[in-house]
């Protein structure tokens, strides 16, 4: 009896060691993962603004078809924005003569920072949402409402950089250009379509004098933004001389995941390239060699061009994720940026 129940106690203190160093373990694993993560983190230099985006996409989001109300409140919100946020505001106005609606004036808003700089890093999206004659309301949520908000919102979360640091830099200027009449008015062609970008590459093609540079070869890179805002969205690289830039996309979201910066598990930046036969605003400017970086997601959103596109249709954490890795994409950009950068020579 004795015997037994000294057994019974022994095998009892084991159990109980056992479970100590069990414990021992999931705390030493804890800590381990902790110091990892820690390692990782790197603590960001710039906040997020929600509310800000928030508010901007509200404004945003709404029809504004060329030549309604709408498009013509949303650039004023638009002109405004850049105003406040120490932006030199130039428009591109033009007329022209389209399918079902005839004559219409076109808008391109461009916001510049540093003008006399000798290259531009130049980020783009357009303002206009698409004329459906059955679906009056169609608001373009992901087409192109979320990439102006995006752009905007850049420009704010930024904004003491680039009025202090970055202000009156020689080597580079920011330029933020939201093209008008990206859709076709009736079917989509090389004519009825883009008319804003068409118009805007032609009119920085042309020579000053035969000893300076023009405009449009001031363009290091032109960074195209559409259709963003859909979950799961992936993005490629398209063209083989801003193959690197994907690759920093994709590195800063791989960092920001590491250290659980960012929301949910899905990566959207692929370093891998994929054949283009996306027509979209940047072909006026591939025309005249500018170096392309189009971040436009493969496949479509599902709702692309649909009375479903607004804000439903919207994931809201991709969105807070792409804005926070686009932003820190854009600050190493400007800061990393040596005189010479040619993508065009790659
Ligand atoms: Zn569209």
């Amino acid at each position: 009896m004795h015997i037994i129940e000294r057994k019974v106690s022994s095998i009892s203190s084991y159990k109980k060691m056992s479970f100590y160093i069990l414990i021992f373990l999931i705390i030493c694993c804890c800590c381990f993962r902790y110091i990892e993560l820690q390692k990782h983190r790197q603590p960001l230099l710039w906040s997020d603004d929600d509310r800000h985006f928030n508010e901007t996409l509200t404004a945003i989001m709404r029809p504004r078809v060329v030549g309604s109300v709408g498009h013509k409140e949303v650039r004023h919100f638009i002109a405004n924005e850049l105003k406040e946020l120490g932006f030199h505001v130039e428009t591109d106005e033009f007329s022209q003569i389209v399918p079902v609606l005839g004559n219409l004036t076109f808008v391109n808003l461009l916001g510049i920072i540093n003008p006399e700089a000798s290259d531009f890093l130049a980020l783009a999206c357009h303002y206009d949402s698409k004329y459906f004659p059955d679906i009056p309301n169609f608001i373009g949520a992901t087409d192109s409402a979320v990439p102006c908000a995006t752009l905007l919102n850049t420009a704010k979360t930024l904004n003491s950089y680039l009025l202090t640091d970055f202000k009156n830099r020689q080597d580079l200027g920011l330029m933020l250009i939201f093209f008008d009449g990206e859709e076709a008015f009736l079917s989509w062609s090389k004519a009825d379509s883009i008319y804003g970008s068409k118009h805007l590459a032609r009119k920085l093609s042309i020579s000053p004098d035969d000893f300076t540079k023009r405009h449009i070869d001031r363009i290091e890179v032109l960074i195209l933004l559409d259709l963003l805002g859909t979950a799961s969205q992936k993005f490629y690289s398209f063209y083989q001389n801003t193959d690197t830039l994907l690759e920093e996309l994709s590195n800063i979201e791989r960092n920001l995941m590491k250290s659980r910066q960012l929301e949910g598990h899905n990566y959207m930046f692929f370093s891998r390239r994929i054949q283009n036969m996306i027509e979209d605003d940047h072909l006026p400017f591939l025309d005249e060699d500018v170096p392309i970086l189009h971040l436009i997601p493969v496949p479509f959103p599902k709702y692309w061009h649909t009375a479903k596109d607004d804000a439903d249709s919207l994931h809201w954490p991709t969105i807070r994720n792409f804005n926070k890795i686009f932003r820190i994409f854009i600050y190493e950009y400007m800061k990393n940026h040596k005189e010479n950068v040619n993508f065009r020579l790659m």
